[in-house]
């Protein structure tokens, strides 16, 4: 599928909180209703929204991003009891992880139900679905009264949006209703498993960690896609459709330095030799490293010490920050591949054209 010439009159709502401002959330879920484009915050990256039941509406979500039409869409849901409208059954161990982590930021993938249009799933006879946990997605969901599809509210292959700006740079025109609700607080997208399978199946690394999960389902394992890290994603065939294609691409050239001996003298290694071929260098790293590089063009802080958590809050939007300044290069320091850190190095090793 292409991507949309036609220029639409967007309009900017700012909402500090949900419960204080439901008129402007009002008019946001009757655009949904008509069948418009609705970007909201989640507590993990902004969702671009059309109506999961409305096969035109889901269509539009693919054009306005110009996301490739074999790349399935989330379905969003506000309480336990829309789930019916969306997935044909419900085994006990979708149960269990809804009910551990929901809303939260885990996907769930389980046989859809008929009333879900082909173009929302890709044509797949399973769907993906999870609930938010952010006040503003689940009060425009709950008045909207639908299910509502949405990927992330980015042009297709760039880096997720972790604030309202990221999405006015990549959707303003392309869409009915921008809602400004400020910084996203996971900063990286949902988890997703896959349960039409047994052994379940952990597609995506996201917001809910592999160790977390494994508490509750300790058969899951990660798909195959995810493990060998060395072969080519394209030459795969991912249980995920959404795997295959280019993402999370700044227009800078990412390099990725993986955690090891010497990881801070390669850095360094790496800067030099790139500002001598007349490169503009940015550097992402901990704090505690950022006066070893004071040459670099530009210096964001990835982290404090170890704590990943703010390594997946700051990464895409330092991602982004980094092209606003116009860096040629950005060198990341890689992060450890535990709890919410696996998700981290999996964006990162997507957006990486060098990995060292
Ligand atoms: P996004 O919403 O842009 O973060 O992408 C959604 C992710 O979920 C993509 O990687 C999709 O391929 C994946 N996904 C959505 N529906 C399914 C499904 N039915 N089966 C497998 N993966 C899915
Ligand atoms: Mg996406």
């Amino acid at each position: 599928m292409g991507i949309t010439k036609e220029r639409k009159k967007t309009i900017l709502l700012p909402i500090q909180q949900a419960d204080l401002e439901l008129s402007k959330l009002r008019f946001a879920a009757e655009i949904l209703q008509k069948g418009g484009l609705v970007v909201f915050p989640t507590e993990t990256v902004y969702g671009l929204g059309a109506n999961a039941l409305d096969e035109k509406a889901a269509e539009n979500i693919f054009l306005a991003k110009g996301r490739p039409a074999d790349n399935p869409l989330i379905v969003h849901i506000a309480d336990f009891a829309d789930l019916g409208q969306v997935v044909a059954d419900l085994p006990p161990i979708a149960q269990a992880l809804a009910e551990k982590f929901w809303p939260g930021p885990l996907t769930l993938i389980l046989k859809k139900k008929e009333s879900i249009p082909d173009a929302v799933t890709a044509g797949l006879p399973s769907v993906a679905v999870r609930m938010p946990d952010h006040p503003i997605a689940r009060t425009l969901i709950k008045l909207s009264g639908l299910p509502i599809a949405a990927p992330s509210a980015n042009l297709s292959g760039k880096v997720s949006p972790t604030s309202a700006e990221h999405v006015i740079e990549d959707l303003w025109g392309r869409v009915d209703v921008i809602i400004d609700g400020g910084r996203t607080g996971v900063g990286l997208e949902s988890t997703v498993v896959d349960l039409t399978v047994w052994p379940p199946q952990l597609l995506r690394p996201g917001g809910v960690s592999l160790e977390e999960l494994r508490q509750v389902v300790p058969e899951l394992e990660l798909d195959r896609a995810l493990l060998d890290k060395n072969k080519q994603e394209k030459d795969m065939v991912p249980r995920s459709p959404g795997l295959k294609y280019t993402h999370y691409s700044p227009r800078a050239k990412v390099v990725l330095v993986r955690r090891g001996e010497k990881q801070k003298e390669k850095i360094l290694e790496l800067l030099e030799s790139y500002q001598k071929a007349g490169k503009k260098v940015g550097i992402l790293c901990r704090e505690e490293w950022k006066s070893y590089f004071s040459k670099a063009d530009f210096l964001l802080e990835l982290t404090k010490g170890s704590d990943l958590q703010q390594a997946a809050y700051n990464l895409f939007n330092h991602l982004r920050r980094f092209d606003q300044v116009k860096m040629d290069v950005i060198i990341v320091e890689g992060v450890a591949e535990e709890g919410i850190g696996l998700a981290v190095m999996n964006r990162l090793t997507k957006a990486a054209q060098e990995i060292v």
